[in-house]
């Protein structure tokens, strides 16, 4: 144990503090992890425990042979994780999915980090930039990070690049398009900076169809804001889709649906009445975003209501829309691959502040920040996962693999689940056994299997090459 190094400073005790200060300790590094409760408490917290989940108590799907949420449960307990190690031992039944007794959970990871040796706890708010002397700092203070702290950020990156408020458009996997009825093209054919002219996939109804979308839109159910939500200031430019629909049934066609600059290669003869554009999101070309579609509409209603949309009638969603209370940065402006803040290299970012969503990949980019950490303090090169695992593709997606557009809204960049959509494509065609390419939902299935397979293969070639110890099997 080196315990003369000086310390690595975690700022925030949740998901993804707790793990990186477990992943410091673990390489011999000494830590000190700042949590704010109980002197302070957030609008969703209620305890003093560390990794406190604030909603659900479920993982999510464990299954990680054809779910890239449980492939990324599997990486992580290969790397030692500790919400992983805790989260298993506090299971409660719940099918495919792994669901945790959320008391027994955070008291398990409280009293681990407790009794290591090499980490200190400390009950306190940071209320401004980490002091000089702390040269190596991991904030991890989630979306409800405290208005102190986000102001300090917010001065550092700049106003445009720590957000409030996430307005998610759903996100559409490219392959589930039917490009016998959309097409590319750029409105006007214009190509903005990187752009060829043909950038965006188009959607065209026609009356009747705009019509029945809008009424859908105006009868959807949808979820509230919590109290503390409404009482937040989002920007302009993110107005749930169905408020415009609300405000008149014309806004859309003249909002993010007009139909101009656009003709229909498939029917050129006749314009389509209203259009929906999709937006290439991530640099692998797999996702498309709905240009302009945040929304406050139940998931359930969402995949009804968009499949209505002509060319999206089989659509499967990457992610579906939402508004909610975030705390985030522009990550793949901001920080470099190892999550340093490229501005301030001593800071480095892990958790939902990265733009990540959800406890486990909160976890997850808690526990690969807590590594490039303890590497970077025993003078050890800091190696990237490979972008074919869960994590490497998700660390990847964060740092530099999403695609900022900035001609319109604030910023492009919203948070992610981990999918299959942010992993490289296979090299390969995939075959049945008969020697024909697999079709439909046995190529789908195949497909992610194969996925799942590679990430395996991957990780077991990093970790051999890697010099911190990897968990036992
Ligand atoms: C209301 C709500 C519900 C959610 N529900 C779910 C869900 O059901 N399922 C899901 O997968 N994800 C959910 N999420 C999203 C996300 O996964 C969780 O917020 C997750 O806890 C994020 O992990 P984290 O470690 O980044 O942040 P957190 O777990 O929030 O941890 C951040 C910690 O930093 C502390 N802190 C903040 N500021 C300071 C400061 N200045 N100084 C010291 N400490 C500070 C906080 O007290 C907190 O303990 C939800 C988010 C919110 C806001």
């Amino acid at each position: 144990m080196s315990t003369s190094l000086p310390p690595v400073h975690v700022i925030g005790g949740g998901l993804a503090g707790s793990e990186a200060a477990w992943q410091i300790a673990q390489a011999g590094v000494p830590v000190v992890l700042h949590e704010m409760r109980p002197v302070r408490g957030t609008e969703a917290h209620k305890t003093a425990g560390l990794a406190e989940l604030v909603c659900s108590n479920s993982f999510r799907s464990d299954d990680a042979e054809t779910n890239a949420v449980g492939l990324l449960h599997q990486e992580m307990r290969r790397l030692g994780s500790l919400i992983m190690a805790k989260g298993d031992a506090h299971q409660v039944p719940a099918g495919g999915a792994l669901a945790v007794d959320r008391e027994g959970f955070s008291a398990a990871v409280t009293a681990a980090l407790e009794a290591h040796p090499l980490v200190t706890i400390r009950r306190e708010e940071i209320t401004g930039l980490p002091p000089e002397e702390w040269d190596s700092v991991i904030i991890a203070t989630g979306p409800l990070t405290s208005p102190a702290l986000a102001d300090a950020v917010r001065a550092l990156t700049g106003e445009r690049e720590l957000a409030f408020f996430d307005a998610i458009a759903p996100i559409v996997y490219r392959d589930s398009i039917d490009m016998s009825i959309a097409w590319f093209q750029s409105r006007y054919d214009k190509a903005g900076p990187g752009g060829t002219g043909a950038d965006y996939i188009n959607c065209p109804l026609d009356r009747d169809q705009y019509e029945a979308f809008v009424d859908a839109l105006l009868a959807g159910e949808k979820t509230s804001f919590k109290e503390w939500e409404a009482e937040t200031p989002y920007f302009d430019g993110c107005l749930p889709i169905e408020v415009m629909a609300e405000r008149g049934r014309e806004t859309l066609r003249h909002g993010p649906m007009k139909p101009v600059g656009l003709t229909n290669p498939h029917r050129p003869d006749r314009k389509p009445y209203a259009v929906v554009q999709l937006r290439q999101d991530n640099a692998l070309g797999t996702l498309f975003n709905m240009v302009g579609f945040q929304t406050k509409l139940k998931y359930g209603e969402q995949t009804r209501i968009f499949r209505m949309i002509p060319g999206l009638e089989k659509a499967e969603f990457a992610r579906l829309g939402g508004l909610h209370r975030n705390t985030y940065l522009n990550s793949p402006r901001l920080l470099d691959p190892t999550l340093r803040l490229k501005v301030m290299p001593r800071l480095r970012f892990a958790g939902q502040i990265t733009g990540c969503e959800g406890y486990v990949e909160s976890a997850a980019v808690g526990l690969m920040a807590g590594r490039f950490a303890a590497a970077e303090r025993l003078g050890r090169p800091l190696r990237p996962l490979p972008v074919t695992t869960a994590m490497g593709a998700l660390i990847n997606h964060i740092t530099g693999g999403h695609i900022e557009t900035i001609d319109e809204g604030p910023r492009s960049f919203q948070p992610m689940n981990v999918n299959f959509g942010l992993f490289p494509p296979l090299e390969r065609a995939l075959k049945g056994e008969d020697g024909q390419r697999l079709r439909g939902s046995a190529k789908a299935l195949a497909r992610k299997k194969a996925l799942t397979d590679r990430a395996r293969a991957d990780l077991d070639a990093w970790l051999a090459a890697d010099r911190l110890p990897a968990a036992a099997e």
